[in-house]
């Protein structure tokens, strides 16, 4: 077997599969994709519904956690992250939310300007086929299928939380991926015939038996390995097995926002003062390794449920299971055809963010313990979170081994506007719950409680406060001297390697990541080979 390839790509996640794809369509190119974790063709992954096992599972998930948080009671936020084909896109929550496009004219202000929003949005039309037909903003041919949710269709309670959010005065958005981002709705999903849709299905499964590509799973690249400043080859362990594999072009590093900078440090590349505290011979300085770590921080608003219209029965009943089950696996139809996170909103809190700064999701159920513990009555929640947190952390390995965890501290809420803007989360939230299309479902509040004052609140916040899910921006884009890769994502002072995935965000996006790491897959491949869509002027709501 030939270990010599044009590509080697580090992961087979969302940013992975996509590279695997467009790189390998091109039959002049070998490619080679490897990935830690199992083949994702389980049940578990594709039904909706059934996202929790997989996020607890060790052989689907990495399962971090982070240092005790300083300013959350120090305690240690579970950080899951998809070990298998396909990455966090086979296990996460499948709510499908581009950012906003300031987003992306901040990033081009970094000294980015091929990042500007017209020249991303070629880029999130090209991966999409959107349920609502192409137009200027949306996408009708691409690979990953996403569907407007019509969850508030199917089950009242949603929508009488979208009719509630208009009587508080937000309105109800048509598209929030198109021209304007704010206000309530369903969001899109990546769900599609009753199925999950993740990378793995919409990019990998085409060209998986293509001659020119190989897919190699439960694989640990361990380092990446240099000739001077030239990436050359990988490190791998198969089957404790020790081997080495090259590339005559070029290495993607694609493992994500917490390992792809521990493979860069395990490989020589970053602060050297912690690389030498851990052994490693220094192959190049950049002090911006695992630095900038960013998360959504999301606060809970929970409340009894009067009527029995959450997941309550579905998930405590096993009738309800069997019943429930044999309509998915039958027919992929029914209750588990939803991943039940299809409603929420983008609001602003203050006339002084440019954007909306929130993202609310709502949820059917009570979420307790990362949905490991099921509530013992009918209740709901909406979980907020500031979409732009000013908080900043760090991913630094802890020893030459690369199967020692790293550590990744947050840092969630150093930063005093991180906590205003969550106190004023749920002030929204209480606004709209209070609303009169909510009065038949409104039972007590559970969490944190109508009469609560700021000082209290603050304090339940630090107790309870819990991760969306979004470690990233830990290897950034940029110019300045903490930034990890150019605009063409190739490392800084390094030949033949690139970084290609969520650790490259130079700041967090106001929304969901999995859209846009996609999006920065599909320019990144782009680049590779050379090529460029038309930038796509369009105007956007500021
Ligand atoms: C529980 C959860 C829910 C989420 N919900 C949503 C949501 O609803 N909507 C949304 O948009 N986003 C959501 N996200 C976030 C989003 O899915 C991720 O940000 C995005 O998928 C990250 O993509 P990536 O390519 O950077 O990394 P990943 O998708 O994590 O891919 C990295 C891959 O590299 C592999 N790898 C790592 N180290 C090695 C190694 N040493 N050797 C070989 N392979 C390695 C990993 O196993 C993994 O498969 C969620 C995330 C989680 C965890």
């Amino acid at each position: 077997m030939s270990k010599r390839f044009d590509y080697i790509i580090i992961g087979a996640g969302s940013a992975g599969c996509v590279l695997a794809n467009r790189l390998s369509k091109d039959k002049k190119n070998t490619v080679c994709v490897l990935e830690s974790g199992p083949q994702s063709n389980s049940w578990k992954v594709d039904m909706p519904s059934a996202l929790l096992y997989t996020m607890h599972d060790p052989k689907y998930n990495w399962k971090y956690y982070s240092e005790p948080e300083p300013y959350l009671n120090n305690r240690r936020i579970f950080c899951p992250r998809g070990k298998m084909i396909g990455g966090c896109s086979s296990h996460n929550g499948m709510v499908f939310v581009r950012g906003n496009p300031l987003d992306f004219e901040r990033w081009a202000s970094y000294g980015l300007p091929n990042w500007s929003y017209k020249n991303v949005l070629p880029y999130f039309k090209k991966l999409e086929t959107w349920s609502g037909g192409e137009n200027l903003y949306r996408g009708g041919k691409g690979p990953l299928k996403v569907n407007r949710s019509k969850i508030d269709e199917r089950f009242p309670l949603f929508n009488s939380l979208i009719k509630a959010a208009a009587e508080a005065g937000y309105e109800t958005f048509e598209d929030s991926n198109g021209f304007k981002q704010d206000g309530f709705g369903t969001f899109d999903v990546t769900i599609d015939g009753g199925k999950r849709q993740s990378v793995a299905r919409a990019y990998l499964e085409e060209v998986k038996n293509y001659n020119n590509l190989k897919v190699k799973h439960k694989t640990d690249v361990s380092k990446i390995i240099f000739k001077d400043k030239k990436a050359i080859g990988v490190e791998i362990k198969n089957n404790n097995k020790t081997e080495v594999y090259y590339c005559n072009k070029e290495i993607i590093l694609s493992a994500g926002s917490i390992n792809s900078p521990k493979i860069l440090q395990l490989s020589g590349v970053g602060d050297p003062k912690l690389l030498k505290q851990n052994n490693i011979e220094v192959i190049h300085e950049l002090p911006g390794v695992g630095q900038n770590l960013q998360d959504h921080l999301e606060i809970y608003i929970q409340h009894k449920s009067k009527t029995k219209d959450t997941l309550y029965n579905l998930s405590t009943n096993y009738f309800t299971q069997a019943i429930e089950g044999i309509k998915w696996f039958l027919l992929k139809q029914g209750m588990l055809t939803y991943s039940h996170l299809e409603l929420g909103g983008f609001v602003k809190t203050s006339d002084k963010y440019k954007h909306p700064n929130i993202q609310l999701h709502f949820f059917p159920s009570l979420v307790i313990n990362h949905g490991l513990t099921n509530p013992s009555f009918d209740g709901f929640q909406f979980h907020a979170s500031p979409n732009r947190p000013k908080s900043r952390g760090f991913v630094k390995i802890k020893s030459d081994n690369y199967l020692d965890s790293p550590k990744i501290q947050f840092n969630y809420l150093e930063d005093e506007e991180d906590l205003q803007q969550m106190r004023d989360s749920v002030k929204i939230a209480n606004k709209i719950f209070k609303q009169d299309s909510m009065k038949k479902y409104l039972g007590d509040q559970l969490r944190p409680g109508y009469e609560t004052n700021d000082k209290e609140l603050d304090a339940i916040i630090r107790e309870t406060a819990d991760t969306a899910y979004h470690p990233s921006c830990t290897n950034k884009m940029g110019v300045d001297n903490l930034s990890v890769v150019d605009q063409e994502t190739k490392v800084h002072g390094l030949d033949n390697i690139r970084v290609i995935d969520s650790s490259i965000m130079p700041d967090i996006l106001s929304g969901n990541l999995n859209a846009g790491t996609i999006m920065i897959a599909e320019k990144a491949a782009d680049m590779i080979m050379n090529k460029q869509e038309d930038p796509i002027n369009a105007e956007f709501y500021n």
